[in-house]
């Protein structure tokens, strides 16, 4: 595995400019795209991150590349992937929750409102009076959750739960480098 970033600098003439966001995502995709550990020194030498929990940037801008963890399973989820979708040029879905709803799709077995008694109002244990959040600050949940693709166009597709840090990096080389990313077999996995 190369751990240099090969990316001809004369033709690149300022830095990537990366959004990154997790919607119904666990954090575990970025946790793993910053196992790349320090090679993290060499891609900030060709990146500059915009909106991503790695920032303070609150709304995404011109981008060259967005990675998207997560599935959209509110309101609010759908409305940041749209605004992904608008100011990126390259779209990526990042591990299993992106590009088909992952683990957290499992409830679309079941009817949202049987869910949301089940966890705020029929559960032993909660206390007298719970019920179901209902302030209008909270986003409305979607009656399923549901990939990124069903919502917009995605250009890439980065498997795993999460992908591995190697694998992020091979990604981004080639990406980065002008070629149609190309994972080897062994970085190619759905778990
Ligand atoms: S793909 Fe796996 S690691 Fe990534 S957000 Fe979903 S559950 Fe978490």
């Amino acid at each position: 595995m190369s751990t240099l970033m090969n990316v001809d600098t004369a033709h690149q003439p300022h830095k990537w400019k990366v959004a990154t966001v997790s919607l119904a995502g666990c954090f575990g995709c970025h946790t793993s795209f910053l196992d790349i550990d320090e090679r993290l020194l060499t891609l900030i030498e060709h990146v500059e991150f915009d909106r991503s929990p790695l920032t303070d940037i609150k709304e995404v801008g011109k981008c060259d590349i967005g990675l998207i963890e997560g599935g959209v399973c509110n309101a609010e989820n759908v409305a940041v992937l749209r605004a992904f979708r608008a100011n990126c040029k390259t779209l990526v879905a990042m591990g299993a929750c992106a590009i088909n709803g992952g683990l957290p799709a499992e409830r679309n077995r079941f009817d949202l409102v049987d869910v949301l008694n089940e966890v705020y109002h029929d559960r032993p244990g909660l206390s007298e009076g719970s019920a179901i959040p209902n302030d209008p600050e909270l986003p409305p949940l979607l009656r399923q959750v549901r990939p990124i693709h069903a919502v917009v166009h995605v250009d890439y597709f980065l498997p795993g739960c999460p992908p591995s840090a190697d694998a992020f990096w091979s990604f981004l080389n080639d990406l980065m480098a002008g070629r149609t990313p190309h994972l080897t077999h062994a970085l190619m996995h759905y778990d």
